[in-house]
């Protein structure tokens, strides 16, 4: 029988938890959330014999037990309370040596509350470099603990480590300083109030709530014992850690020695550069640009490999299979709609290898450090920064990569206004209309299209500024944070963290949001092949009766529109044409804003069908759609609806499968249904009065 125990792994931010997790458990790990909230939770299993097994998990970064982050809350719920399932059989802290000192405060913390724990000394690569030597035998005997000294990037240390996990019953429990100094008589109170609980525990449950609020309190209800003010308590912690510090200090006296003479730092200039007030900025952008660039490069081919491929797919099944519904359904549902989720693949792929070799460098803590200070203004986060640049290209990688932004409130801005930048699936839809109602001459050298498409791009940030600003005002969330960005030193990435992550957030995508965008794939195929009444099951019979003279593609084009029109997706259409009349559309415009919602660009295949172009049929789709006429001899495509329609799709949510992002990274349908419902608003009154005022 195999024993399997619970490891977690906890640390301040970047001391290289997740490095020494991956060196733990390769890719026998999962990442889910935890309960009810949108941080990622990362659980993995390593084997240490052939009896034992090791439940690994990553824990977020803190900084201290004074929790005032959700992050160190998470931390916190898990060490006080030993009903958790994930409650540690030991703590692992990782701690790296550039950053001993500070690193030991959470270590003390953690040893007073009696969990078996073992000390990792992370970077060990880097001890010459810093002129760092560590004395361990003493350091061991004097912070009553086994302390593992390892470099995961040169994965020495790691087999050390394991051998000390599997022998996690002989750690100490022993704690490093006596809770009770901090105030004897406040602490000899706390003793006869509860007298069979942990002291150090009781502290940390009382304190929490004057630092973070509620926390789920267990078994010990502390609420009664109320002897000390707010103010008092804080006091109290300070005192605390200031003991703390006193102890390491005296512990780090005669462990560690650094010779500052060895210490050159050549990183110090490429410090100063990438923080400068001009040059930071500027090399930030260079790089921007160049990321942008190559994801929009090196996603092209593999998307259009991959929309080629599922359309052969299709045609193939159609061709191969026995025609009826269950083939269409596979065919043109089911396949069509797989096809609709892998085509994202490349575009996070991509966009997730940069970020996270940006990360892994180091780098990112600088530019949010360096945009925090412009986007806060906004109600975003310095962090903000990448997601919605990211919207360019899509939003469901840009949505995706809010995760790291620690405050939930800067989050959901973010997440709530992203889908406004312009993403690449607009793009089709522009081009078309502006080919179609703005006039060639130029202006300025620049010719009015590409000026209206520039326009059309910043129009779609302003908005996304615009409305977080405003979100900023209207959400009341009580967000407490402090902003405390990390200064790791550049690093040059390890390949096994990057290839994770790109694996892991591509999973991610394919699996959970791909549920969703396949079902409602499926359901929008269900009404555009399905129709009620007689006119859509004889459509066939009806078309070429009308069209005698018309070779076989022309009808069956002719067929495939009558089908739509006549389809639940049609009488949709049709059915709101009331409504769009007065953003000066009809109801052929109508069916293509329906469909629009499994991707943008399906819009201009849409009027394609519906105006059934293509084959033998000399006009393009261009020339059909300008000479569409309303009632009254007018053109449907005119300035005022063009630039209506232009508006419109700016602002619209019409992307089921950001929605389905949404859904996810939020945790609830409450912000996607905003989401949608705010955005069309939105995008109805301006294309409205673009409509109106043109006309
Ligand atoms: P976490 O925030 O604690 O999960 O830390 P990460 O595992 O993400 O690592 C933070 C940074 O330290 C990354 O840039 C890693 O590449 C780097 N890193 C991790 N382990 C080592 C190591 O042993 N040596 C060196 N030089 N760098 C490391
Ligand atoms: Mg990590």
């Amino acid at each position: 029988m195999s024993k399997q125990i619970n490891v977690a792994l906890i640390g301040n931010p970047n001391t290289g938890k997740t490095s020494v997790f991956n060196a733990l458990t390769g890719l026998n790990q999962k990442v889910a959330n935890y309960p009810g909230i949108t941080v990622d939770k990362k659980e993995g299993v390593c084997k240490l014999s052939h009896v034992l097994k090791a439940h690994i998990l990553d824990l977020p970064g803190t900084y201290s037990l004074n929790a005032s982050s959700l992050d160190e809350n998470i931390v916190i719920e898990l060490l006080l309370n030993k009903n958790n399932k994930d409650f540690p059989d030991v703590a692992i802290i990782v701690s790296d040596v550039e950053n001993f000192k500070r690193n030991l405060l959470l270590f003390t913390q953690i040893k007073d509350l009696e969990i078996p724990t073992i000390l990792v000394i992370n970077m060990a690569d880097r001890m010459s470099a810093k002129g760092i030597s560590l004395n361990i035998p003493y350091l061991e005997e004097a912070l009553k603990t086994k302390i593992a000294l390892v470099s995961a990037r040169k994965n020495t240390g790691i087999a050390y480590l394991k051998t000390l996990i599997s022998n996690y019953r002989e750690l100490s429990l022993e704690p490093c300083l006596n809770a009770s100094s901090i105030d004897p008589p406040y602490f000899d109170q706390l003793r006869s109030a509860f007298p069979n609980q942990q002291l150090y525990k009781l502290w940390l449950v009382i304190t929490q709530d004057v630092n973070f609020g509620k926390i789920n309190r267990q078994e010990m209800d502390v609420a009664v014992f109320k002897t000390k003010s707010k103010s008092d308590l804080k006091r109290l912690q300070q005192k605390e850690t200031i003991k703390r510090y006193q102890f390491i200090n005296n512990v780090l006296k005669q462990g560690q020695t650094i010779d500052i003479s060895k210490a050159k730092d050549f990183r110090a200039t490429l410090d100063r550069l990438t923080m400068h007030k001009f040059w930071g900025y500027a090399i930030f952008f260079v790089i921007l640009l160049s990321i942008f660039q190559a994801i929009y490069d090196w996603s092209s081919t593999p998307m259009d490999y991959i929309d080629a491929s599922f359309a052969q797919l299709s045609e193939w099944t159609k061709a191969t299979l026995p025609s009826g519904v269950f083939t269409d359904l596979l065919a043109d549902g089911i396949i069509a709609g797989v096809g609709g989720i892998v085509i994202f693949i490349p575009q996070i792929a991509f966009l997730f290898l940069f970020i996270a070799i940006l990360e892994e460098s180091g780098y990112m803590s600088r530019v949010v450090f360096l945009m925090d200070r412009v986007m806060r203004r906004f109600g975003l986060s310095g962090k903000s920064v990448i997601p919605l640049i990211s919207g360019t290209a899509c939003a469901i990688p840009a949505i995706m990569a809010t995760r790291n932004i620690e405050n939930w409130k800067e989050r959901l801005i973010t997440i709530l206004v992203t889908p406004f930048i312009t993403c690449s699936a607009r793009l089709p839809v522009y081009l078309i209309i502006i080919s179609l109602v703005i006039p060639q001459g130029r202006f300025l050298g620049l010719s009015y299209q590409a000026l209206t498409l520039m326009l059309l791009y910043l129009i779609g940030f302003g908005m996304a500024i615009l409305s977080a600003a405003t979100l900023n005002r209207l959400l009341k969330f009580r967000s407490k944070s402090f902003f405390v960005v990390e200064m790791p030193s550049f690093k040059v990435p390890m390949f096994k963290n990057v290839a994770i992550t790109v694996l892991e957030k591509t999973r991610t995508f394919v699996f959970e949001a791909g549920k969703i965008i396949l079902a409602i794939s499926v359901l929008i195929w269900v009404l555009a092949s399905n129709g009620p009444g007689d006119s859509f099951k004889n459509a066939s019979s009806i078309v070429q009766q009308e069209n005698v003279d018309l070779d076989s593609d022309q009808v069956d084009q002719k067929i495939a529109a009558y089908k739509l029109e006549h389809s639940y997706i049609g009488l949709i259409g049709k059915s709101i044409e009331p409504l769009i009349r007065p953003l000066g559309y009809d109801w052929k415009i109508g069916i293509g804003l329906v469909t629009s919602f499994a991707a943008r660009e399906v819009f201009v295949g849409t009027l394609a069908t519906i105006y059934s172009v293509g084959g033998n049929n000399p006009d393009t789709l261009k020339q059909k759609m300008s000479a569409e006429k309303r009632a009254d001899g007018s053109a449907v495509f005119s300035l005022a609806s063009g630039i209506s329609l232009l508006l419109f799709y700016a602002f619209a949510m019409q992307c089921m499968s950001t929605l389905a992002v949404v859904r996810r990274e939020t945790n609830s349908w409450k912000w996607p249904i905003i989401q949608l419902f705010g955005m069309t608003f939105i995008a109805y009154v301006i294309s409205l009065i673009a409509f109106q005022l043109i006309q």
